[in-house]
């Protein structure tokens, strides 16, 4: 295949995505774009406006009316990149547990999701992008020349999110980080599937570098 201009990288929380989006966005001079940002950003809006997260109609007002922006890292402590709602850096503050409990909730609203994957196709098709989600392949980019499903077993899942969470000044028990991603995990399960012409990746115990050289090598086998 000729290099594809966008990358969809799909799957569930914790199975490497993130680290295996910006290498591979690094590699080939791409945007890296991870879209769980975004719904970890108006999650966050929403708990700071004390908005109750079971009512759609203001979660999806909000939506439409904050700013999210995300640039590359402003601050030498260990983050990937900067997020800000409103000019309010929030780079740390939507890790929280709180926000993790409430964003599958604020995600499912169509509202909500119409206002983000609006805002992710803009950022789309200007190309050069590896995007990172849960439905790039299905919804926000289905035409994306290259699509990658990641899977890893829950066990591997929350031992790899429990062993980030220190750089994430949020250190939490492993039995605690594992229940919690399980219950995402049912909640995304509406969002969560392979685009049927998805690669689909199982990487138990591969490493990312091993993972960015197997893709770069199927573009190139594929040319
Ligand atoms: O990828 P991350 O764990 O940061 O995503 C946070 C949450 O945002 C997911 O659990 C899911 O509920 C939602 N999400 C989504 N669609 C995406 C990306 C994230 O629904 N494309």
């Amino acid at each position: 295949m000729p290099q594809p201009l966008v990358i969809a990288i799909d799957g569930p929380a914790g199975a490497g995505k993130s680290t295996l989006g910006a290498l591979l966005a690094s590699r080939l001079g791409y945007l890296y774009f991870d879209t769980g940002v975004m719904y970890r950003a108006l999650t966050l809006a929403a708990l700071q406006s004390g908005l109750d997260l079971a009512l759609p109609a203001a979660v999806e007002d909000l939506a439409r009316q904050i700013v999210i922006e995300v640039t590359s890292s402003s601050v030498d402590d260990g983050r990937p990149y900067t997020v800000c709602v409103d000019g309010h850096d929030v780079t740390w503050a939507i890790r929280s547990p709180e926000v993790e409990r409430g964003v599958s909730i604020t995600a499912r609203y169509p509202g909500v999701r119409r206002e983000m994957i609006r805002q992710q196709q803009a950022i789309g098709h200007r190309g050069r992008v590896v995007m990172v989600g849960r439905d790039i392949g299905t919804v926000v980019m289905p035409d994306a020349p290259l699509k990658i499903y990641l899977e890893a077993n829950l066990d591997e899942r929350a031992r790899r999110r429990a062993q980030e969470c220190p750089q994430q000044h949020d250190p939490r028990p492993l039995d605690e980080v594992r229940a919690a991603m399980a219950l995402r995990d049912a909640m995304d399960a509406h969002v969560l599937r392979p685009a049927t012409d998805a690669l689909i990746l199982k990487n138990d115990g591969l490493s990312p570098e091993a993972e960015v050289d197997w893709i770069l090598n199927y573009i190139e086998r594929n040319r």
